[in-house]
């Protein structure tokens, strides 16, 4: 019988007031069953949030340095728990390990980052227009903040939201993603090891429809933060805009590598194999456009189609293997779809395009990695985001039909250029339409104390990571001080 894990609420592991629970399989092979977690609903939610609403009014009073301490020593702890956690992360979604040891390594650099940001928390001061008075401004938190993420970076993600909600002192509601619950179980018990006092915390497991959107809806959560399609994405924003919630939304890609004649062929090609190949290209920001120039479209081309033979796609916990399966069988349905619709569109498949079942990849949802040419820019396999390894490739004649080609698209997440020419480097900075831009390495590689997200429907322009996010989680009180002992009317008894 497999494992049982619990929801977190109120200081508190518990099942789900269901009594049901759903299975967590092993994407690599589906004979493992990872966990069993409990099938939660509204009911479950409304406990949790209750919990963290009388929580935060403690937690609130806490002083922020002592807040940073507690993530500093959770942060401790996550180092101690590396291997453990990176092994568990693989088995329950797929990604290589080097990649698991690298999102739990992002999610122990969140805490240390958050943790320094207890001490800091800045906001303004400015002069008075008045004799004997002075002007302040204070971060305060803002209540029970609501936290939904995907499954792609079970622990970076859930870890960018927790640690600076928690920091700001704000109380947690968290519903991870129901592909891996068990990576965001640990995370909650490494905060309740590091002292994270009851009801600060709480996670509720199950389906986007049952636990996501109850807590959407309910009217003691204050702030949502999410991270996922832009589907679930545009109906959160309406439910929660309806009830005049601050909303975070990190939602999806279709970013572009673009390769200039003058770029530097071998180190662009190592580029576009990690960020398109990489977590088997379900990032937000995966490679999943290639834009090269005419002078080197067919070297280029050549040299890709030998490195991604050369790729080995199996399970993630063989070091060997440089590609893990995709998530989930609808996430192979969509890939497969989306390679046949890049087939009727008239592009040139040129590697890939069909599962692979043989052998070592018979119990899992292996892809081979699949790579089109010929691509323009009305076809689908252009325009939609895939999450998976279908990388498209476009030629164009100069720099400035890349950039144009680049901001075709509706999303603006991140965007790579290769060029060795200062002023073509440059104008990329300031003309590609999106809120990452890579020069001279790939589509990806955040770092936790930067801002990261995204322009036009990738988003609704706030950030995660960096110090933009705490302006999120917190919310500005102005004070005024007055010591001159009299009434002192602005704007009448200054002019
Ligand atoms: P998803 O939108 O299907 O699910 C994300 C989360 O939302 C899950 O926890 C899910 O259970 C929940 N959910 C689903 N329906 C909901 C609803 N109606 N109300 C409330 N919650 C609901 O996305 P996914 O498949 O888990 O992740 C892949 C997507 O996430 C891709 O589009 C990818 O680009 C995006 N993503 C974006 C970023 C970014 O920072 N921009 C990072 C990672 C992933």
């Amino acid at each position: 019988m497999a494992e049982k894990f619990m929801n977190y609420i109120d200081g508190r592991w518990c099942p789900a007031d269901s009594g049901e629970w759903f299975e967590n399989r092993n994407p690599a092979d589906w004979d493992e069953i990872v966990g069993l977690f409990p099938k939660s609903g509204k009911s479950d939610v409304d406990r949790a949030v209750k919990a963290a609403h009388d929580a935060y009014k403690e937690w609130r009073l806490v002083p922020a340095p002592e807040r940073g301490a507690m993530l500093k020593k959770a942060g401790d702890i996550m180092v101690e728990r590396k291997d453990e956690l990176a092994k568990n992360m693989t088995r329950e979604m797929g990604k290589v390990l080097a990649e698991t040891l690298g999102d739990v390594q992002e999610g122990i650099d969140t805490f240390y980052y958050a943790a320094v940001e207890g001490r800091r928390l800045f906001s303004h001061t400015a002069p008075s227009e008045l004799r004997d008075k002075m002007n302040l401004s204070f971060r305060m938190p803002i209540g029970v903040a609501g936290l939904i993420t995907p499954w792609n970076f079970p622990m970076a993600i859930p870890c960018w939201k927790t640690l600076p909600a928690l920091v700001c002192g704000n109380t947690v509601v968290f519903k991870p993603a129901s592909d891996t619950p068990l990576t965001a179980t640990t995370m909650v018990e490494i905060l309740l090891d590091a002292g994270i006092p009851p009801g600060v915390i709480n996670i509720v497991h199950g389906g986007g429809g049952a636990v996501g959107t109850s807590i959407v809806d309910h009217p003691d959560i204050s702030l949502i933060s999410f991270t996922g399609s832009s589907l679930v994405g545009k109906e959160i924003n309406s439910r929660a805009g309806a009830q005049l919630k601050r909303i975070s939304l990190e939602l999806g890609g279709k970013n572009a590598q673009i390769v200039m004649d003058d770029g530097d062929l071998e180190l662009a090609l190592e580029g576009v194999l990690w960020g398109a190949f990489g977590t088997t290209g379900q990032r937000c920001t995966a490679t999943s456009r290639l834009i090269l120039h005419e002078a080197i479209h067919d070297r280029f081309v050549d040299m890709l189609l030998k490195a991604v033979d050369n790729l080995r796609v199996g399970n993630g916990l063989d070091t060997s293997n440089n590609v893990g399966p995709v998530v989930n069988q609808g996430q192979v349905e969509t890939v497969h779809g989306y390679v046949e619709i890049g087939k009727s569109e008239g592009a040139d498949m040129i590697c890939g395009g069909r599962q692979l079942t043989d052998g070592d990849h018979a119990k899992g949802w292996f892809y081979a990695p699949t790579v089109f040419t010929g691509v323009t820019q009305e076809m689908r396999i252009f325009q939609e985001e895939i999450f998976g390894p279908v990388l498209s490739v476009v030629k164009v004649k100069d720099f400035d039909e890349a950039v144009t080609v680049h901001n075709d698209c509706i999303y603006g997440l991140s965007s790579s250029i290769y060029t060795r020419n200062v002023n073509h480097a440059m104008r990329a900075v300031r003309d590609l339409e999106a809120g990452i831009t890579y020069i001279n390495g790939p589509t990806i590689g955040a770092e936790c104390h930067m801002p990261f997200g995204g322009v036009k429907q990738t988003g609704n322009g706030h950030r995660e990571g960096g110090w933009p996010v705490y302006e999120f989680y917190s919310e500005i009180k102005t004070v005024y001080i007055d010591y001159s002992g009299k009434l002192q009317r602005a704007q009448i008894d200054n002019y």
